[in-house]
């Protein structure tokens, strides 16, 4: 039981429970120089999680409903899409009338089928070569929109190539001249295309900015400027999103023109994930404790965060050496490594997967027991994403955090 574990590992509610105070101006500066903001403990404590809640979506449409073609509905029967969810159900009607759409919705609840579908739907695999631009905040995101991508659009003749940092450019200006429909790609690596004249941007006709929230706190804004002015302005621009910020109406008012707005947010993802701290004395005393955690059965699939790539490699490394099977995956790993941990993890090959914020932002990973917080997250915004990916779509989930014993 969580309960009991926190209580083995001298979990204590701090006394002051004002989970108001988010971000106090104290700010520390630790390891690397990295400036955190103060997050005060409390803010990681809720014993007492909502009952996950199970409500059920009742769409309005099937997919037979949407003018899909039969080829994609088809494919959708195939792979057991039977009903979509709210974002999908709300938004593909409109992708397909041709508008510019923000679509705001919880992590996990098929935003990239959302846009995906009604936008395959109106390519003709004839004349629609470069047609379709989507830009996502990392790698690994940018390649899982490309695995739905083909899962959707199998047999359709629709091809689709991803650009990311970290794998051979010169493999993928190849790639691009042999103008596939679809180009994923990272803000950075497409202005680096760009800047090589090996990108084309003349026939885009449907543009996507996904986790458009996480490409600005990464600071991609200039390079979502620039690949936006080389589109034509007649294309369709679509903005996904988990969270809406002052940034993001920026953008949208900048790249959208007359957007219909699709919000099926819900309460935050964290209401519903039991949380407790896990007091230490150092870095050593955390060692100790994270093994004696992994060493327990109901700690089946565990996410445990760290601060730096050297860090969580490090730490990956040192669990390898206590017998507890773990992947690491952050930014000093090539594009195939981090491939082949995230496809480990998700497969159950082993019990663990350490990750940095970046490393792990926008993947999808599912059914994860529990989220551990090696290193306390920089912002509590941070947090709330990592605990994220427990406790989704009504699972039971639970993330702990190491705190400094005062
Ligand atoms: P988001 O982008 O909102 O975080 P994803 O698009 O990554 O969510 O979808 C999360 C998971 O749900 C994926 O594995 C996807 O294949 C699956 N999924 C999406 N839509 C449906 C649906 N209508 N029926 C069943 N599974 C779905
Ligand atoms: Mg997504």
């Amino acid at each position: 039981m969580p309960t009991s574990t926190s209580r083995a590992f001298h979990a204590r509610r701090p006394k002051q429970s004002g989970f108001k105070s988010t971000h106090n101006s104290r700010r520390s500066s630790k390891g690397n120089g990295v400036r955190k903001a103060y997050i005060h403990p409390s803010k990681f404590i809720n014993r007492t999680p909502a009952a996950a809640r199970a409500v059920e979506y009742t769409p309005t449409h099937l997919f037979n409903d949407f003018a899909l073609t039969s080829e994609l509905k088809s494919n959708l029967a195939a792979i057991g899409f039977t009903k979509p969810s709210a974002i999908q159900d709300q938004a593909i009607p409109l992708v397909l009338d041709g508008k510019d759409v923000i679509g705001l919705a919880n992590t996990g609840t098929g935003k990239t089928a959302a846009f995906l579908l009604p936008i395959l739907s109106q390519i003709d695999p004839r004349n629609d070569r470069m047609s379709v631009l989507v830009m996502a905040p990392t790698r690994e995101l940018a390649q899982q929109i490309n695995d739905e991508c083909r899962r959707f659009s199998t047999g359709m003749r629709i091809f689709s190539t991803v650009v990311v940092g970290g794998t051979n450019i010169d493999r993928q200006i190849r790639d691009l001249k042999r103008e596939p429909h679809i180009i994923i790609g990272t803000p950075g690596r497409l202005n680096d295309l760009l800047n090589r004249k090996a990108l084309r941007l003349d026939d885009i006709r449907h543009f996507v900015l996904d986790e458009a929230d996480r490409m600005l706190d990464m600071g991609f804004i200039n390079d979502i400027r620039k690949v936006a002015s080389l589109l034509p302005d007649s294309r369709q621009t679509l903005c996904f999103s988990a969270t809406i910020t002052p940034t993001i109406q920026t953008l949208v008012h900048d790249f959208l023109k007359n957007p219909e707005t699709v919000s099926v947010r819900t309460g935050e993802t964290s209401d519903h994930v039991m949380q407790d701290i896990i007091e230490a004395n150092d870095k050593m005393h955390k060692h100790e404790l994270l093994k004696d955690m992994l060493a327990k059965d109901e700690f089946e699939k565990v996410l445990v965060f760290g601060e730096t790539k050297f860090g969580v490699q490090r730490l990956s490394d040192s669990l390898r050496n206590s017998g507890i099977t773990s992947e690491a995956i952050h930014g000093n790993k090539s594009q195939s490594q981090r491939q082949r941990a995230l496809k480990a993890f998700k497969t159950n090959t082993v019990k663990v997967l350490v990750a940095t914020d970046v490393a792990a932002r926008g993947l999808d990973i599912p059914n994860v027991s529990h989220v551990i917080n090696f290193d306390q997250p920089a912002t509590y915004e941070d947090y709330v994403h990592r605990i994220g990916r427990t406790g989704r779509g009504g699972a039971h989930g639970t993330a702990y955090t190491f705190v400094d014993k005062r």
